[in-house]
């Protein structure tokens, strides 16, 4: 078994990203400079904002956080985003999921310039996704991309099965290892709540991409022997044996299907910090330009 070292790699790309900084301001351009938007104070978005934060401080990026309280208006939400939009200094803007049930998600998305849309949420985005052209990948399923690649993973035509359809994360997903690319050119199965038989498809899987959020949902006698797996489910669970209090469980239960694998991904230290990592990278194409 191959451990696919999330932690490890971010870490690789960040270093590949500083170094590009560095030759950026060296040409007389300016610091990436991403903004992000926070709108109350739940622990889990709080913890990932200022993860995003940080990692921008370590590449030599700018960064900008604007928070609001939970009760803020759709309307100044949308207006902030509307400035934002307009500051040239700022190459990319995300606003961290979930928002408040009175702000409508998908308009927010659409507010965003797609330009700035480094998060790769934007509709316009989405379809430039799907018909592959360049735009800026969904950072989840572009940080599994780029594991898989990385680690050499070979793909072509094997059978992928992915847990879940969120907009985020499993359908995505399913698109990008569908392609007419490395890593991809799977023969891709997507499976959700509404499955039937979901261990007899599994099983036949080659590769099986998680993404429910049910911890340790996957179990040994739902994979064949030689499978990959990429476990991206995060769930804090109480801990007695940690300082926070708090410990982070995966979608998949890593200690018993870990000996049937070729290759897994850990959590934590698996595919979360890879969509940092991707986050950063899509931030730098915006402030190069390359997409738009
Ligand atoms: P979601 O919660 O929006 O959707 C869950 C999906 O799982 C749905 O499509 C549903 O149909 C499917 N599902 C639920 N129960 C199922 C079952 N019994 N069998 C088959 N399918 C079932 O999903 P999401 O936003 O993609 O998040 C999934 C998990 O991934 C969560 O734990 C989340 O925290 C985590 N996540 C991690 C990262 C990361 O960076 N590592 C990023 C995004 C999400």
């Amino acid at each position: 078994m191959i451990l696919l070292d999330g932690k490890k790699t971010a870490n690789d790309i960040k270093e590949e990203i500083a170094i590009e900084v560095v030759n950026l301001l060296s040409d007389g351009g300016k610091k990436p400079h991403l903004a992000a938007i926070l709108v109350g104070n739940d622990g889990a978005s709080e913890t990932y904002v200022n993860a995003k934060v940080k990692a921008c401080e370590k590449v030599g990026f700018d960064s900008t956080l604007v928070r609001f309280n939970i009760d803020v208006s759709e309307d100044k939400l949308l207006a902030e985003i509307e400035k934002i939009n307009r500051n040239s200094s700022i190459d990319g803007l995300i606003v961290q999921l979930p928002l408040p049930k009175h702000i409508n998600e998908m308009k927010v998305t659409e507010a965003i310039l797609p330009e700035k849309d480094v998060d790769g949420f934007h509709p316009a985005n989405i379809g430039r996704m799907a018909l592959n052209l360049p735009t800026y990948l969904p950072a989840t399923p572009a940080g599994i991309l780029e594991l898989l690649q990385r680690y050499e993973v070979e793909t072509l035509g094997k059978h992928c099965v992915v847990i879940g359809r969120s907009h985020i994360v499993g359908s995505p997903m399913s698109i990008l290892m569908a392609r007419n690319n490395y890593p991809g050119n799977c023969t891709v199965t997507l499976t959700h709540s509404r499955t039937k038989n979901l261990n007899e498809i599994t099983k036949t899987a080659d590769i099986l991409i998680v993404a429910l959020g049910k911890a340790e949902f996957v179990t040994t006698d739902m994979v064949k022997q030689g499978v990959t797996i990429i476990d991206v489910g995060i769930t804090r669970v109480k801990s007695d044996k940690t300082k926070s209090g708090w410990k982070l469980l995966g979608d998949v239960d890593f200690e018993d299907v870990k000996n049937k694998c070729s290759y897994i991904t850990p959590v934590p230290g698996g595919v979360g910090p890879m969509t940092i990592a991707i986050l950063l990278k899509n931030t730098l194409l915006s402030a190069k330009r390359v997409i738009y």
